[in-house]
């Protein structure tokens, strides 16, 4: 057993990883993840979704048992907030004034859900925690007016899910799309398509005033609502970092072993701003995947091992009971080819580059498809388009032919 200690900031995803990974890749010293929440860190994609709907309301789903964390000599420092980075003495200072020393350190912060910076802003509830899906959970009901601000992943995820509840329910989107960051104009008319024909109302171009009892102020009038749920995206916690003179740009700057500048502070997770070899540029990224690989990867750089990491970026959503996934980088395209018929009950689309190499898919109930695209993107060579596009024609098989060409 050695005598160093590593702690781990964060008690989410990719904290929980990091921590297993770092004991698995041998280091045999002391490991202490420290999380701001009450809870042992557990899995978030149903707060949006089967905890809102669900009955009765599905528990959290941890992602190591109590008894794996003893065995392995994890430990759990809940419900502790690190308010400062000592790095010339190599300690953490904790809220309650105690010091905890560290060999290698961490940042796995992640974010925080931004609020409505709008007069009222604090009637509205954002979804982050269990406390906040068990809050909204409380309040969706038949009838219930709801309104989402913000048609991105949460808030679209949230009104299927308060749909599904039998609420009425608007969206409100500053932008032009639905998950206009992440979709191509087509995928976002659809998915925009699927919410009204579930029954959602949604409003786009719209500059939110204020909330008030009566509901939603925007420029040409109130719409009315007994719930506000804003889902405007994070902003990620990087205090610690700057506070301790770590580079932050966006996110915490970090190489392809989730390194800082400095030797014994390491980042991952939605914190960081990583080197991505595969890209040749720095990426951040805010999905369920990266969040545990990055989380893992970080494990084994703390325990020593130069293992670059370079995940491919995907992300899915269930919104209606429909599955959508989305690979690669799909803004980086310059053309694409639909496979299947958009619309159906299962397609997808491969987006290529200048050279038409794939670059991205994007899939609706097509998780085969998108499979063979992260495989595809990763070999960067021009694809076989007609192949891509005849769905007789088995992908696995024009993965491997273009393997061997
Ligand atoms: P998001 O995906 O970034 O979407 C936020 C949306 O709100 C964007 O469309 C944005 O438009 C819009 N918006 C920003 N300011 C607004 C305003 N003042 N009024 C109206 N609309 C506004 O963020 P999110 O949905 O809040 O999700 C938060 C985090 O949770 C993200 O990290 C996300 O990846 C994660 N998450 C992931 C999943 C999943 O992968 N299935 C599910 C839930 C949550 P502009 O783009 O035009 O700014």
């Amino acid at each position: 057993m050695s005598h160093e200690a590593a702690m781990i900031v964060g008690g989410g995803q990719t904290g929980a990883y990091a921590a297993m990974s770092l004991r698995e890749a041998g280091f045999g010293g002391r490991i202490v993840v420290i999380g701001e929440e009450a809870h042992a860190p557990y899995d978030r994609p149903p707060l949006s979704k089967a905890m809102l709907t669900q009955e009765p309301m599905p528990a959290p789903a941890p992602f190591h048992a109590p008894a794996k964390l003893d065995e392995r000599g994890i430990e759990l420092r809940l419900a502790t907030r690190v308010v400062e980075i000592d790095r010339s003495a190599a300690r953490l200072r904790l809220a309650d004034g105690a010091t905890v020393p560290y060999d290698r350190l961490l940042l796995a912060t992640g974010g925080t859900a931004r609020h409505l910076a709008v007069p009222g802003g604090e009637r509205a509830l954002t979804v982050r925690t269990l406390e906040d899906a068990m809050a909204i959970r409380a309040r969706l009901g038949q009838g219930v007016r709801v309104v989402c601000v913000g048609a991105g992943v949460i808030g679209l995820e949230v009104a299927a899910s308060a749909r599904a509840r039998g609420a009425e329910v608007t969206v409100l989107e500053a932008g032009a799309a639905c998950m206009g960051r992440s979709l191509t104009p087509a995928f976002a008319q659809w998915l925009g398509a699927l919410h009204e024909g579930a029954g959602v109302r949604l409003r786009f171009g719209v500059t939110v005033r204020e909330i008030t009892g009566e509901g939603v102020v925007c420029a040409d009038g109130v719409v009315p609502a007994d719930v506000v749920i804003v889902g405007i995206g994070i902003t990620r916690n990087t205090e610690l970092a700057v506070a301790a003179g770590l580079a932050v740009e966006g996110g915490i700057v970090v190489d392809e072993f989730c390194r800082t500048e400095d030797p014994a502070i390491f980042a991952a997770g939605d914190v960081a701003a990583f080197w991505h070899p595969f890209y040749g540029s720095r990426l951040r990224l805010e999905a369920w995947r990266h969040a545990m690989n990055h989380g893992i990867a970080a494990g084994r750089a703390m325990a020593g091992r130069r293992e670059a990491y370079a995940d491919l970026p995907w992300f899915w959503t269930d919104q209606h009971g429909v599955n959508l996934q989305v690979a690669g980088l799909p803004e980086r395209a310059a053309s694409s080819v639909l496979r299947g018929a958009m619309g159906g009950a299962s397609f997808a689309v491969f987006h290529l580059d200048a050279e038409g190499c794939v670059v991205g898919a994007t899939g609706v109930n097509a998780a085969r498809e998108i499979r063979a695209a992260q495989a595809l993107i990763g070999l960067r060579r021009p694809a076989d388009a007609a192949a891509l596009a005849d769905p007789s024609r088995n992908l696995q098989g024009v993965v491997a032919a273009m393997r061997l060409g």
